[in-house]
């Protein structure tokens, strides 16, 4: 047997549940050792049936059996009734005044129940159990596991996540009978023993021993250590790899000296923050030609990102392409002040059509004094600025038009969505790509940007979205990351307040006053309108399409009210917004997706809805949307949730002073599954779990930059090398 033999080869699997492994991404035996247990199940406590005794609080497990309802023949009281058994014996059980259980269970069924032991010698039976149904039983008593293991303390079994017809107990046994093949023999570690001894971590061949069979907690825990590291470690391996290719070719060299930067940013009608700068002074150094820029500018919505972009494009625009060979040598960059063809160029991108419009509009507010052309390319459209007839606004022109001085450099500012990824899309000189708002993206998309020939372009990410260092650290490893921890000065905090179910009037007699004032607001749904069935938790979630009509009906009937969700065409959305901003309505009822970027500076309310399904780092976010302007922006957070957690959770939006406190926070309280940037990490839940642990988030990148450094192709790791491999090919890095 060999890791990656294919089970099939071993094990006869029909084709139905070979399917259902397929779809776990079960195939060899490699993947189902490293199907790892979800959770261990202490049954040190289970009784078996046989030795029951009166008063004794029971766990049994069993098949469920004559079920029925009845009604006790004196006090009328009505009962449900049957028996579980487990293989030992068969014991009675009843539930009293709650008759509807025996409808829910049925004959045959996997059952854990928990209750009391009562009634008399020879008629006892469990009274009130509680009941959790199973898939199937856990493994037997009369197991392996628990033989010879000689402790009764030692019984915790692991419990595996299930397919359509392939049980917790089927993976325990195909990997007991892997083991029992000897396979853990053959394992070779790929983690250097020096690295396992550095921070105790055991072997791969006993881990996979430890955490499928656990002889004890410790060993379990041991074990998921080790693969919390080696998950985050291989991760970080993959980011440090593509860092270390990028480093290794040139970039271009921009135009940075202070008094050529002043002349355009003394122009903006307020100072730079002391983050703003400092944002910019880290760009510029890497903006020297040794290598192609990786950064990651991270700040909080409304924190300037912007004007930090356009100052690097500034650079990038007056800025001479040539070789960095020359420059290094002797002569030094041959700049030119004036504006000129060939210069280098930018590209920026932007998640929507509705950003990438504002961007464009802050690009000619930001240029608009320089001889220096902006297109707009979006998949429904081209613009420029400025236009020939009229110097001081933009103008459509045909995507041929523009992609043609797009191609001889005569637009240096490309602005757009994903449309800028189009083949047709050509630069001359492509020295700058901007990403806003967007998680990923690769070596690859850079290099198609660019086309082939040219230079690997300098990449400036922005995000506003706050993820925890751990995360960040792990899922931006390639990038250096610069933060944007300053707010302009004069803004005013939001007022944020949460808000009761029930107590919504006063809410709306402040909207109310607001609008009368002038401003504008929005409204946030969770859902869009028709409940979705495979959801439960989503039934009672206000609906976009009912919210605004029973605002308009019940509580602002002489508003202008507009509706805004991801199902709606791009014109349409283009439309609303465009109206929204131009105060044609007063309020706009949405799903999240004002979350990115939207900019209306009169809007200055803003209502979330089921405020409880949203984590606090995006309910930041989209409070951030009204922080805009210059008048006092509010918050209401509205949650029915009765829960105290849940209440405690939202208060921390009162109270955080950042995205990435709040952030934190989401890491911490609410598990990792809803963390902003978790579904694109590619982590599993265990990795995930790696994250609440920055020592050991700290120590793998430590270690993965130490491998890199000393074997920059991992000739000397080909098994890092491989695992690595299949990292940077699920999560498209390259
Ligand atoms: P974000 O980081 O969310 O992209 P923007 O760049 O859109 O933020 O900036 C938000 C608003 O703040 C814009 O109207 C911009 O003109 C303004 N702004 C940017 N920097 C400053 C500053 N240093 N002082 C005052 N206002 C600023
Ligand atoms: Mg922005």
């Amino acid at each position: 047997m060999r890791l990656t033999d294919p089970l099939t080869q071993h094990f006869r699997i029909d084709t139905i549940h070979q399917k259902a492994l397929g779809r776990l991404g079960v195939i060899t035996v490699q993947d189902i050792l490293y199907h790892l247990p979800q959770r261990y199940e202490d049954i040190s406590n289970i009784q078996s049936v046989q030795g029951l005794v009166k008063g004794q609080d029971a766990i049994v497990y069993g098949q469920v059996g004559g079920l029925k309802a009845r009604k006790a023949w004196k006090s009328r009281i009505p009962i449900a009734e049957g028996w579980i058994e487990d293989g030992s014996a068969r014991i009675k059980v009843m539930w009293f005044n709650q008759p509807y259980l025996a409808k829910m269970l049925t004959d045959g069924m996997y059952v854990k129940l928990a209750g009391k032991v009562t009634g008399s010698e020879g008629k006892l039976y469990i009274a009130n159990p509680e009941i959790e149904k199973l898939e199937s039983l856990p493994i037997d008593r009369h197991d392996s596991i628990f033989k010879g293991t000689g402790n009764d303390d030692e019984t915790i079994y692991p419990v595996y996540r299930e397919t359509k017809g392939v049980t917790s107990k089927w993976f325990y046994h195909t990997v007991m009978k892997c083991f029992e093949q000897g396979i853990l023999d053959a394992i070779e570690d790929p983690i250097p023993e020096e690295v396992l001894k550095r921070y105790h971590l055991p072997t791969l061949a006993t881990a996979l021993q430890w955490i499928h069979t656990p002889k004890k907690a410790d060993h379990a825990k041991s074990a998921r250590k080790r693969f919390a590291f080696e998950e985050v470690f291989y991760i970080q391996t993959a980011k440090a790899l593509s860092r270390a290719r990028i480093r290794s070719s040139e970039g271009y060299v921009f135009k940075t000296d202070p008094a050529h930067i002043k002349k355009f940013t003394e122009r903006f009608p307020f100072a730079l923050t002391k983050a703003q700068e400092k944002a910019i002074t880290s760009i510029f150094k890497d903006c020297n030609g040794e290598y192609p820029m990786s950064r990651l500018l991270e700040g909080d919505v409304g924190s300037g990102k912007t004007a930090v972009a356009a100052t690097v494009a500034y650079a990038t625009v007056t800025s001479r392409p040539q070789s960095n060979i020359s420059t290094k040598s002797n002569k030094g960059p041959s700049f030119v002040d004036s504006l000129e063809y060939g210069n280098l160029q930018v590209a920026y991108m932007a998640p929507t059509e509705i950003l990438a419009k504002q961007h464009f509009e802050s690009f000619i507010e930001y240029f608009h004094h320089l001889p220096i052309q902006i297109g707009l390319i979006t998949g429904n459209g081209c613009m420029k600025f400025p236009s020939k007839t009229d110097p001081t606004k933009p103008t459509n022109i045909s995507k041929a038009q523009l992609l043609k001085w797009v191609k001889n450099g005569e637009v240096p500012i490309l602005i757009g969505t994903h449309a800028l990824m189009y083949k047709s899309v050509e630069f001359k000189h492509l020295a700058l790509v901007i990403i806003d708002e967007q998680h990923r993206f690769g070596t690859n998309q850079r290099k198609q940007l660019a086309k082939k020939d040219s230079r690997m372009p300098h990449l400036l990410s922005m995000t506003a979205t706050p993820i925890p260092r751990t995360l960040a650290l792990t899922i931006y490893g390639d990038l250096d990351i610069t933060l944007l921890d300053q707010m302009p000065s004069g803004r005013k905090p939001v007022i944020t307040k949460i808000v009761p179910k029930g107590k919504e009037n006063e809410m709306y007699d402040h909207v109310r006053e607001e609008l009368k004032a002038g401003r504008q607001a929005y409204v946030i749904c969770p859902r869009i309108d028709e409940p979705d069935p495979e959801k439960e938790t989503a039934i009672n979630a206000k609906s976009v399409t009912e919210e605004a009509k029973r605002l308009k009906a019940k509580v602002f009937p002489d508003k202008r009210i507009a509706i805004l969700h991801s199902k709606m065409k791009p014109v349409e959305k283009e439309k609303v917004m465009s109206a929204f901003s131009k105060h044609e309505t007063d309020i706009l009822v949405a799903t999240s997706v004002v979350e990115v970027g939207v900019n209306v500076p009169n809007a200055t309310n803003i209502i979330i809805e089921g405020a409880e399904r949203f984590g606090l780092a995006q309910l930041h976010q989209l409070r951030g949307r009204v922080i805009r302007g210059t008048h006092q922006p509010y918050c209401f957070v509205v949650s029915e949730s009765k829960s105290d957690k849940t209440k405690e959770r939202l208060k921390a939006l009162t109270t955080a002073k950042s995205g990435f406190d709040l952030a934190e926070y989401d890491l911490a309280f609410r598990g990792s599954g809803e963390l902003y940037g978790a579904k694109q990490s590619g982590l599993t839940d265990l990795g995930m779990e790696a994250i609440k642990n920055i020592k050991l988030v700290e120590a793998a990148r430590e270690e993965a930059h130490a491998l890199v450094d000393n074997d920059p192709e991992l000739t000397k790791h080909p098994a890092i090398y491989r695992k690595v491999s299949k990292i940077v090919e699920t999560l498209h890095m390259e």
